[in-house]
């Protein structure tokens, strides 16, 4: 066998072991990540406390909420996730910032350079954002492992299919992030889940 053949197949293995592999589907409703500086605004001499662990390790739903402020409207309950962050960023999906009258980017987290700010509140306090407002860049979180397996790297976009019911669905311009820590997961918003009818029960699986 020469060399182009023994590629092919193996080429051929890797493709169906990449689609046979089905990826966990974290749903995000809209949240918040704060600072340190900007969660003492919003509650001053208090402390977050955890509500609920996240898939992710070390992340978690705090039992704090605050309400946005928005030109044309408010959201409340908008749940804050910790640990504290360098810099705060709120999540919306697209029908959140409908409702608060804002168009938002799509950005990975982390990328909020010319981004929105918002007035944000508590029943103890306020604070105002002058950036960090995005609609989240659909995203899978892997190991380095995993990324090796599935031969992909760091910020690709890849192309994954959710089977469900009626409403079976492929996503393109899905982001490859690696950490150490990342356990593998596709992190979609509300608006994506009703696109597709996905409970947290779906699984994506890659699509050439
Ligand atoms: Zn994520």
């Amino acid at each position: 066998m020469n060399d182009q053949a023994l590629l092919d197949i193996i080429g051929g293995i890797v493709s169906n072991l990449k689609s046979a592999i089905s990826i966990p589907i974290g749903i995000s409703n809209k949240h918040i990540h704060l600072s340190q500086a900007d969660f003492q605004k919003l509650f001053p001499n208090k402390q977050m406390t955890v509500l609920k662990e996240l898939n992710q390790p070390g992340e978690f739903a705090s039992e704090q909420t605050v309400t946005a402020i928005g030109p044309k409207g408010e959201l409340r309950n908008i749940r804050i996730l910790g640990p504290f962050r360098k810099e705060s960023q709120v999540e919306f999906s697209m029908t959140d910032a409908r409702q608060l009258g804002l168009k938002l980017p799509i950005r990975l987290s982390g990328e909020i350079e010319h981004t929105p700010g918002i007035t944000l509140k508590s029943e103890f306090g306020e604070c105002t954002l002058e950036k960090g407002v995005i609609v989240a860049k659909r995203h899978i979180h892997m190991s380095p492992a995993d990324a090796k397996l599935l031969q992909v790297t760091q910020g690709e976009c890849v192309n994954v299919r959710v089977n469900s019911e009626g409403r079976s669905i492929i996503f393109e311009d899905c982001a490859i992030r690696i950490g150490e820590k990342f356990k593998l997961e596709m992190h979609i918003d509300t608006d994506e889940a009703n696109a597709g009818n996905i409970t947290p029960q779906s699984v994506a699986r890659f699509v050439e």
